[in-house]
């Protein structure tokens, strides 16, 4: 591991363009995981400078799914920390000062090109095919020349002036050296007409302010990371170390996910949305582990807590390699965290799903039902399917699936009457008494198991599958279990 005891100052740095996804979460996850390990501090930045794709709401979105998933930054918009103004709408003056110092050592210039003259030159270089770029035409104007155009209201930009010769050599932590000659790179914009300053700029500058000591990010800035470190060296800044994060590639492994196809997911209760994953019954603890191995090369399915993570965290092992969206893995691992909850944990992490469902949720009957139904939830608001029949007055049972295989409903509804005449004689309805007498119907009547115990099931539960029906019936109680299955007979009787 580099650096292993200096507390380290990471970022996140989301444009409030949309919702908060996979991906961002991911880089979230490092940033914490890395400040936490090393005793250094997680800067919440937001990148708000491109106002034709502002979202309203999305920074609230940001931070809340950051809490949500308990991987909450040290420093933001939100929070307290010497290094602020936290959102980039705020910090205008910083960059048309430092746009100042570019032009002043002749690192950047003023370009006065007009958006239909750039669109010709862009053309003429794709008939001639070559790579669109800036022809330099403002690169070498005098400063008065300058000084009078805009003093005239000339509209302009500012532009990073790139040398025109020899190689930008950048290091990726993931990748190693990338050597880009700098004939394929652009001049490109730091400045925009209207005084905004472009991605390219703000962040260079804000990263350096904040004094960032590590960058990750997505692997789509690789395109203008030479420009970056250009940028860095034009003002004579240290460079902090910089890990360009895997993509994440669609379940099929074939290309990114299309936002038609993000909004399909869920149909099929997948989201790649954090805001929808506690409706979709998803936990932290698995969306987080899930994400974890997205990208760091820590065995395939290792289950970990967020301590656990922290632990083991390490810049060394995360991978460039492209990662394909698995929701199967999601599925595994957020089960798999259900059942390391704690029984207390888990009753209070359901309870209020039986609430909104409008079930009156008692807590004894709550705490009862746990160790029955936690191995079988694979996503928390399966306690529904699962368990909803326990808080209910009375089930609703399908009357053809009270027909047990085989049998037709009059046999069925004999069985019935058999199973309660054994139940009424139980002064308790319990695991230990009832098992015996039942199975002995079983045996008497020359059954399967399936079929007398499958005609119970539905009768009391409502449902096909359940938890183990013995100890259901103890804990829905005497009373309601006769009910039901009387209940079950008469409707039997109707078919
Ligand atoms: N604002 C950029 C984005 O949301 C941030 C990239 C970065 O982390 O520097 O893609």
């Amino acid at each position: 591991m580099t650096d292993t005891l200096k507390p380290v100052r990471v970022r996140m740095a989301p444009s409030p363009t949309g919702s908060f996804h996979l991906g961002s979460a991911r880089t979230a996850l490092y940033n914490y995981l890395f400040a936490r390990k090393t005793g250094g501090k997680f800067v919440l930045r937001i990148e708000d400078t491109d106002q034709k794709r502002f979202v309203e709401g999305a920074e609230r979105e940001i931070i809340d799914s950051l809490d949500w998933l308990g991987i909450s930054p040290d420093e933001g918009p939100h929070l307290k920390g010497d290094f602020g103004p936290y959102r980039q709408t705020d910090r205008m003056k910083i960059y048309r000062e430092h746009a100042e110092i570019l032009l002043n050592s002749a690192h950047a210039f003023v370009c006065f090109c007009s958006p239909e003259r750039l669109s010709q030159v862009r053309e003429q270089q794709q008939k001639r095919k070559e790579k669109p770029r800036y022809d330099g035409l403002c690169r070498d104007l005098g400063s008065d020349e300058v000084a009078q155009r805009k003093e005239n209201g000339e509209r302009h930009v500012v532009r990073f002036k790139m040398p025109e010769d020899g190689s930008t050599s950048a290091l990726d932590h993931l990748r190693g050296e990338i050597v880009t000659e700098n004939r394929y790179l652009d001049d490109y914009v730091l400045l925009k007409s209207d005084g905004m300053p472009t991605y390219h700029l703000a962040a260079t500058v804000d990263d350096h302010l904040m004094k960032i000591t590590h960058v990750f990010r997505g692997a789509e800035w690789l395109a203008t990371f030479p420009l970056h470190v250009q940028i860095i060296r034009a003002f004579g800044w240290d460079e902090p170390i910089w890990a360009h994060l895997s993509v994440f590639l669609k379940p099929s492994g074939k290309g990114k996910m299309s936002k038609r196809e993000a909004a399909e997911a869920i149909k099929d209760g997948h989201s790649i949305f954090i805001k929808d994953m506690g409706d979709l019954g998803y936990t932290p603890e698995g969306v987080l582990n899930w994400i974890a191995l997205m990208g760091w090369g820590v065995a395939e399915d290792d289950v970990m807590s967020l301590d656990q993570m922290v632990e083991r965290f390490d810049i060394d092992n995360l991978t460039p390699s492209p990662a394909g969206i698995n929701f199967a893995k999601l599925d595994h691992f957020n089960g798999t965290h259900i059942r390391l909850l704690s029984p207390e944990e888990l009753a209070t992490r359901i309870k209020p799903i039986y609430i909104q469902a409008g079930y009156s949720v008692d807590d004894s009957t709550l705490m009862a039902i746990i160790p029955l139904i936690r191995e079988r939830l694979v996503t928390l608001d399966d306690c529904l399917a699962f368990g909803g029949f326990f808080f209910k007055e009375k089930v609703d049972p399908v009357p053809e699936e009270l027909i047990a295989k085989k049998m037709d409903a009059a046999g069925s509804a004999e069985i019935a009457r058999k199973i309660l005449t054994i139940l009424e004689t139980l002064p308790e309805i319990t695991h230990a008494s009832a098992e015996e007498p039942l199975r002995a119907l079983v045996e008497e009547l020359s059954l399967k198991p399936n079929q007398v115990f499958g005609i119970l099931r539905v009768a009391i539960t409502g449902q096909k599958v359940s938890p183990p029906l013995f100890e259901s019936m103890e804990i829905i109680g005497r009373e309601k279990v006769l009910e039901r299955v009387r209940n079950a007979i008469g409707i039997l009787g109707n078919i």
